[in-house]
């Protein structure tokens, strides 16, 4: 694929995020909108060859590919041993599964660190 000058990219990226955004604004009042928004979304994603980051990538099922949103047609529970994040598509049922490291948890969720001073007390 040519290279794209990376003002386009900048762009694209801009109204992927625009997108989501409504996206997850009107998940809720109307779900057929924000499943267009989000298709139209992850059709620019690959257009442009767009990785999208963890957070924006969770919004989509791995399964079916729809745009899945935690509490309207997704679940997420965590998981105690071996740490983890379960992702299921209320949708078509599949389920994705994040293991949480120790390093990532420190950075992102304060679990560990919560967990340590219960076991020193
Ligand atoms: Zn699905």
């Amino acid at each position: 694929m040519k290279d794209l000058p990376s003002r386009i990219k900048d762009l694209a990226m801009q109204r992927i995020d625009i997108l989501l955004e409504n996206a997850l604004k009107n998940a809720r009042d109307n779900m057929k909108l924000a499943q267009r928004q989000a298709s139209i979304a992850r059709r620019i994603c690959m257009k442009f060859n767009i990785r999208l980051p963890y957070e924006k990538r969770q919004l989509f099922c791995k399964g079916c590919k729809k745009f899945i949103v935690p509490g309207l047609n997704a679940l997420v529970r965590v998981e105690s041993r071996p740490k983890a994040i379960r992702i299921k598509c209320l949708e078509c049922g599949h389920v994705y599964r994040k293991i949480i490291e120790r390093k990532i948890s420190d950075q992102n969720l304060n679990i560990s660190n919560d967990e340590d001073k219960l076991q020193k007390a």
